[in-house]
């Protein structure tokens, strides 16, 4: 199957003036100073969900305060979450901490590309960006910009919406990724799909592989990648918020008998129309079960998708005070221990956020 995407490309061809290219427009960030893997793996954590300019000011406290895995693996958590501050995501710096141990234990950084996709929070992406550009390693990198770039020079039909054709693209990156360059290569794709070949109006009268991409070929570079959306979808937004009491028990709901996620449980929750700010109502809606709000703070933001719906959840953890572990304020609502809370049936969709909250 690998074989039929690549064969009207002359690979080599195509990697020297993929790597010619980027050379030439190749930007000085503060994470291209060396090859330092650990400096790398920060970076690509960083930049997994935020841009570029937005990183480059974090990245560089960040690397002043955790110059060496050393003192990241050293790290409490109020200093870790104060330099990470304001990138959301939080799970993501626990687990660069958490990397940053195994990797102290292990006596130095992983140096292949299956050990490095054994550290914490580290995908085929991650783990393929640090192995080329760390080690040389010719090891495939795909993230959204491969996806768009080698769905239009192979005419990839694939539906980039579902997981397993991830597999499809790295086979063939594989197949046609420099062995004498790797990182440059790896780099190059990403960066002609971040400033050419854009996912509208492609500028393909300045790309540097118009000649090698079967989509202008075929005029055909508009249809591509294909990545299949949810239709009549309706979105709603929501707060969340994760409520632990002095006891250690979580604020939990049983949801109605019938509609949707029947019987099932969730942390406080309700739709959001943006009439006050999201704390506020909060504390409203937690005064007359607690004597005290003492902590609000916002694990970040999830989506979840149904089939006909979309939850956007704005989703918070708050500590509070209450006077009785039985004072709540219906029926269907109760506080529940952590033992109780693995048994219970909790909503997906909540799920995901105790998880995030506590990696
Ligand atoms: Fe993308 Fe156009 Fe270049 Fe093809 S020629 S890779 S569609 S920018």
């Amino acid at each position: 199957m690998t074989q039929n995407y690549t064969e009207h490309l002359d690979i080599q061809a195509f990697q020297n003036d993929l790597i010619k290219w980027y050379y030439e427009v190749k930007r000085d960030l503060p994470w291209r100073i060396n090859r330092d893997p650990y400096r790398i793996l920060v970076s690509e954590i960083m930049l997994q969900q935020t841009q570029v300019v937005t990183v480059i000011p974090y990245y560089e406290r960040f690397m002043k305060l955790f110059p060496t895995t050393k003192e990241l693996a050293e790290a409490d958590d109020q200093t870790l979450l104060k330099a990470w501050e304001g990138l959301g995501y939080y799970s993501r710096a626990r687990n660069l901490r958490e990397s940053a141990r195994m990797i102290e234990e292990m006596g130095g950084f992983p140096t292949t590309h299956e050990e490095i996709l054994k550290l914490k929070g580290v995908g085929p992406y991650t783990a393929g960006a640090v192995s080329s550009i760390a080690f040389g390693i010719p090891a495939p990198a795909v993230d959204g910009n491969v996806f768009r770039v080698m769905s239009r020079v192979c005419c990839i039909f694939e539906d980039i919406a579902k997981a397993k054709t991830r597999k499809v693209f790295e086979a063939v990156v594989s197949e046609v990724i420099s062995h004498e360059d790797p990182s440059a290569f790896n780099q190059g794709l990403m960066e002609l799909g971040a400033t050419i070949c854009t996912p509208k109006s492609p500028k393909c009268l300045e790309c540097p592989v118009q000649k090698h991409c079967q989509a202008f070929k075929e005029g055909i570079d508009d249809l591509l990648p294909v990545k299949t959306k949810a239709n009549n979808q309706v979105k709603t937004k929501l707060v969340v918020a994760m409520v632990k009491n002095q006891y250690g028990e979580y604020l939990v709901n049983k949801r109605p008998e019938t509609g949707l996620l029947a019987n099932f449980y969730e942390f406080l929750s309700f739709e959001y129309a943006g009439e006050k700010e999201p704390k506020e109502l909060l504390i409203e809606k937690l005064s007359p079960i607690c004597e005290e709000v003492k902590n609000i703070e916002l694990v970040g933001m999830f989506t979840h998708v149904f089939s006909h719906r979309i939850w956007e959840m704005e989703s918070y953890f708050i500590d509070v005070k209450t006077r009785y572990t039985d004072e709540v304020a219906e029926d269907s609502t109760m506080w529940i221990n952590n033992e109780q809370l693995k048994d219970y049936p909790l909503v997906a969709a909540h799920q995901k956020i105790l998880k995030e909250f506590n990696q």
